[in-house]
């Protein structure tokens, strides 16, 4: 069992290298109780230029635990066209449908946008989630390779899936706690069926609801267009 954030909190001292991304030197995290946090230069590595000036103590307690959560993508559609869409690190299934992994596009005529799609070198587009026993095998397989313990439903817009509740109870069967992070769009229509086979949390990411971007500002209307092709790649 996992010991409790208290519990952590008071073993003994121990070196975090968190904000150091150089390794040359370790700060101890949890010093006794009153003194400031303390940064130890590194045998055989130069001071730092914190070291240097002395603004090595940012005075800032900082806790780091590996984050056990899986994010599954389930399908690539969303009914919105935010300008700052990260679309999980994959290209826009409507605008690369017909292009090969050379030629995918960042953006395109569906108004979406995967903002690192220029970078990211996936060579693959997403596909729709199936929820069949192959998705339970697949998360089965992580959640033992990995030691996860949460699955995070992502998209595109996850409740556009057709599927989203069987999804849901595919993934809490295997064991995992299950979240989301939605818009909105469909939550009316399946959201209670996702609660019911085991959906724990929704994470809302509402950006720019339409009725407020049409009153107040033009730019963030353009954020929330909906998309012409968004249902057209299920
Ligand atoms: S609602 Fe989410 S998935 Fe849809 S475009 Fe905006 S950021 Fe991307």
């Amino acid at each position: 069992m996992r010991p409790s954030r208290q519990a952590r909190d008071t073993r003994a001292p121990r070196r975090d290298t968190s904000n150091q991304l150089d390794g040359s030197s370790v700060r101890v995290a949890n010093p006794a109780p009153g003194d400031p946090p303390r940064w130890v230069p590194r045998p055989g590595y130069p001071p730092t230029i914190g070291e240097r000036h002395g603004t090595m103590n940012p005075g800032i307690p900082i806790h780091v635990e590996k984050d056990t959560t899986l994010r599954a993508k389930i399908h690539d559609s969303c009914g919105l066209t935010c300008t700052f869409c990260h679309n999980e690190g994959t290209p826009v299934l409507a605008d690369n449908h017909h292009r090969s992994a050379t030629s995918f596009v960042a953006s395109g005529p569906s108004g979406r946008v995967s903002i690192y799609a220029a970078t990211n070198r996936a060579t693959f587009l997403p596909a729709a989630m199936p929820d069949n026993a192959e998705f339970g095998i697949a998360l089965a397989s992580l959640r033992d390779a990995l030691d996860l313990s949460e699955v995070h439903l992502t998209g595109g817009e996850p409740t556009l899936h057709p599927a989203v509740a069987g999804l849901t109870k595919i993934a809490a069967a295997a064991g995992f706690r299950v979240g989301m992070t939605s818009n909105g769009e469909r939550g009316d229509q399946v959201l209670a069926d996702c609660a019911a086979v085991g959906l724990d949390r929704v994470n809302f990411s509402i950006s720019a609801p339409p009725p407020l971007n049409s009153r107040r500002s033009s730019t963030r209307a353009t954020a929330s267009q909906p998309s012409p092709n968004a249902r057209s790649t299920p």
